[in-house]
């Protein structure tokens, strides 16, 4: 199934679909476990700086799990050059693994995008991205661990 925006609306309104399984830790156990730029952004809701990674521009096949529990989130088919200095990709590897929660933070209205598995935070999500989905998953690339190997 290809997710769309109103698909993304729905589940951030009304409910998330459930994952295959639950990754739950306390914050002393994630903060052992990840750098403290890991840690920031993904358990404290941070943003890194735009252009930070060389992960932006690489486009090479293969997989992308969340730094965290190791779910995998994306496909590097789905990634694309959104200029942002994110690394960004137009549809999760599946409906399941990312979790929606709207956030109304700094006067805006916005999807906020979250493991579904560990609930790590990953980014954005925004209607503005390439068909067939519309959607752009606007990641950091801390959050993300590129993994070898093509498509499962
Ligand atoms: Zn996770």
């Amino acid at each position: 199934m290809l997710l769309k925006w109103l698909d993304v609306l729905r589940m951030a309104r009304i409910a998330n679909l459930n994952p295959d399984r639950k990754v739950t830790k306390t914050d002393d156990e994630w903060q052992a476990q990840l750098s403290p730029e890991q840690y920031y952004v993904t358990r404290q809701h941070g943003t890194e700086r735009p252009f930070s990674s060389e992960m932006c521009s690489l486009f090479e096949p293969g997989l992308y799990a969340c730094v965290c529990c190791d779910t995998l989130l994306f496909d590097a088919s789905e990634k694309f050059e959104s200029g942002t200095g994110w690394p960004s990709f137009t549809q999760p590897i599946k409906e399941n693994a990312i979790a929606y929660i709207e956030d109304t933070s700094y006067g805006m209205s916005r999807v906020e995008t979250v493991c579904n598995t560990c609930d790590a935070h990953l980014g954005h999500v925004f209607p503005d991205g390439p068909p067939p989905s519309g959607l752009r998953y606007c990641m950091n690339a801390v959050a993300l661990k590129k993994v070898k190997g093509g498509a499962s």
